[in-house]
């Protein structure tokens, strides 16, 4: 489903090309629930954002649904993003203002979808989540865990069969979080839904079924758990 060929990425700082990621090889299969841990700085957000065709490798090759994404146009990798691929971040980005409904309609609206598809589908992703009592309500009357399944159920809204969550609980405190990653778990299992999720906190990692771990922008360990 992805796949990652030594993957090197520079940014230019000063001037001066910084290698980032100095050869990353990672294969993701369909139904996989994947954490990356590592310290700040050792590339786990790069890599995600790479996943994510938000970002271009400097060299190596994104293959992701059987397609070499470098040799996409930017238009391409923005259609097969849309079809493969939902988000969700620290920080819930919500629009504030907006009711939950409307938030999750978002990519839909990108989408081109119809208003009556969007609707239905919209308040589907929430009841899914568990939020079908909550579906007028504006972020700020929202609890964060409550923000953050919206923003799980606008991640799944467009039936994209990869979530890519980078720190999904960071901003939540401990039971939160295991609500949220309980929800990760259902997900994937339920809807198949391959999740590649980024935490500091090994409590949440153990919700994965595969851990690895990234060191100065390499890989340094990949290990599967054992799940009953
Ligand atoms: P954290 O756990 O703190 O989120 P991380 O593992 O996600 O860390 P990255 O965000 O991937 O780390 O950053 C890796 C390195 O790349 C850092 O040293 C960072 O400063 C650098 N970096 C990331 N993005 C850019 C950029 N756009 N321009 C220059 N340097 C960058
Ligand atoms: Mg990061």
């Amino acid at each position: 489903l992805v796949m990652l060929k030594d993957i090197r990425k520079s940014f230019k700082v000063d001037e001066e090309e910084l290698e980032i990621l100095h050869g990353i090889n990672l294969s993701v299969t369909k139904g996989e629930f994947l954490a990356m841990m590592g310290p700040s700085g050792s590339g786990k957000s790069t890599t995600m954002n790479l996943l994510g065709c938000l970002d271009k490798p400097s060299s190596g090759e994104y293959w992701l649904d059987g397609q070499n994404t470098s040799s996409l146009d930017s238009d391409a990798l923005a259609s097969i993003r849309n079809q493969m691929i939902g988000f969700v971040f620290q920080g819930f980005n919500l629009l504030p203002k907006t009711s939950a409904l409307e938030n999750v309609e978002l990519p839909l609206i990108y989408a081109g979808m119809p208003q009556n598809e969007r609707r239905k589908r919209a308040i589907e992703a929430l009841e899914l989540i568990g939020l079908s009592e909550r579906l007028y309500h504006e972020p700020a009357q929202l609890s964060g865990g409550q923000q953050q399944r919206v923003a799980i159920a606008r991640g799944i809204v467009n039936k994209a069969p990869i979530l890519l969550a980078d720190e999904p609980t960071g901003n939540l405190d401990s039971r939160t979080s295991d609500e949220i990653m309980d929800l990760f778990v259902k997900l994937n299992r339920e809807l198949d839904i391959t999740i590649i999720l980024v935490t500091h906190e090994p409590d949440v990692a153990a919700y994965a079924n595969r851990m690895i771990h990234f060191k100065d922008g390499r890989i340094i360990s990949d290990e599967r758990l054992n799940k009953s």
